[in-house]
């Protein structure tokens, strides 16, 4: 579950990390009183869950009596598909660095990994892509957690300036929430040397881990269903697994490891999926005629998939599920359908002169498919 920037900052300073004092509006006026009240420079910030907020001009600096119009700008906007409904109205500070601080599971050392870099600021991943060295990586002893003087010497690994003390501090006191929250990702970017010499978290970023939410009702009470993806929380409603992709193949299957493998396929004949949707054992024809209509709906696809591996689940109901959809005129797009398993000649007779395009295997319709929407094969 994802934390909004001042719900994260809230939670580091619980832990002792210093943050620029801030306040949430809902409505330009509400940034015009906070912004008064601070008295000085602010900086509006659209609080969506997205990174890169700043580059598509959801962060702006602000003087006081500008705060109500550049305010009345931010929210409003739309950022990566997501509505601005409310903005964090922060005291500027003056940067002289940015430096990059993150914690993330790493299940390959099966250890929480503390990064570290002094070319903050900027995307992470492009610096990483970039110039990998950059960012000083230290997997983190369960058993020990991050200890002062680990954290100094990662800082001076890292090639930090500045009070190295306080910004050493303010890597144990990120690990110390960390794990206090059971986050499952936790970053300051950027982590701010003021000209001053003050160390502040002028961005944060927490992820919680949703199967310890149980054990932390105060943050799990913060989920918001209307910062989440409108056609995931449709789905959600319909008790599917749903994931919003960025591609324009969708992709409808029974059982996750299915529908996994259906993704590869995609991927791999040269297309990008949209979505991944699991349908789940045993559906029946209104099931999949929901999920037929969901994935249709989304206006990214360009063409959809259907693969289904007949166990417990009917292929001659999966069928029932798509004609019904054809036969109300929602599947204007493409489609490419594999059926095998219980009830697959039922199926392919029921099929037979719609207007799908049936293939004998997972592999040629994935092909098929991409070749429709325009992918290369
Ligand atoms: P993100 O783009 O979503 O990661 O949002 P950030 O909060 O990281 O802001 C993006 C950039 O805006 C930062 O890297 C800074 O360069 C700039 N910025 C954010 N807050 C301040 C501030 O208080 N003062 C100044 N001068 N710049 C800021
Ligand atoms: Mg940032």
């Amino acid at each position: 579950m994802k934390l909004h920037e001042y719900q994260a900052k809230e939670i580091l300073a619980r832990y002792g990390v210093p943050v620029p004092p801030g306040k949430v509006a809902y409505t330009p006026e509400e940034a015009d009183r906070i912004a008064k009240e601070f008295g000085k420079t602010v900086v509006i910030k659209a609080q969506v869950h997205v990174g890169g907020r700043g580059k598509a001009g959801g962060v702006k600096l602000a003087e006081p009596h500008e705060a109500k119009e550049v305010a009345g700008r931010i929210l409003g906007m739309n950022i990566k598909g997501l509505t601005v409904k409310k903005v964090l109205v922060a005291e500027a500070v003056d940067i002289a660095k940015e430096y990059y601080a993150g914690l993330i599971l790493d299940r390959a050392s099966q250890r929480v990994v503390l990064m570290v870099s002094k070319e903050g600021g900027v995307d992470i991943e492009e610096v990483a892509a970039r110039n990998p060295e950059a960012i000083i990586k230290y997997p983190i002893d369960p058993h020990k957690g991050l200890r002062p003087f680990e954290a100094r010497e990662i800082v001076k690994r890292a090639g930090l300036e500045g009070n190295l003390n306080k910004l050493a501090a303010v890597l144990v006191q990120l690990y110390n929430a960390y794990v206090g929250v059971d986050a499952f990702l936790a970053e300051i970017n950027p982590l701010v040397v003021t000209t001053d010499g003050q160390i502040v978290a002028a961005d944060a970023k927490i992820d919680l881990e949703d199967n310890a939410l149980y054990r932390h009702p105060d943050l799990a009470e913060l989920r918001e269903v209307e910062a989440e993806h409108p056609l995931e929380i449709e789905a959600s409603n319909y008790g599917f697994a749903y994931v919003k992709l960025d591609g324009d193949v969708g992709i409808i299957g029974n059982g996750a490891g299915l529908v996994m493998y259906t993704l590869d396929l995609v991927n791999r004949a040269g297309g990008k999926p949209a979505n991944f949707l699991d349908i789940g054992g045993g559906a029946k024809a209104d099931v999949v005629y929901n999920a037929v209509k969901l994935v249709a709906r989304d206006p990214d696809v360009k063409g959809i998939f259907i693969n289904i591996f007949g166990g417990i689940t009917r292929a001659d109901e999966v069928a029932k599920g798509v004609i019904r959809a054809l036969e109300e005129g929602l599947l204007t797009k493409p489609v490419a359908m594999r059926v095998a398993g219980t009830a697959e000649e039922e199926a392919k007779r029921l099929l037979e002169g719609k207007p799908i395009y049936m293939y004998p295997t997972s592999i040629e319709a994935a092909k098929a498919i991409v070749a429709m929407v325009g992918g290369q094969e």
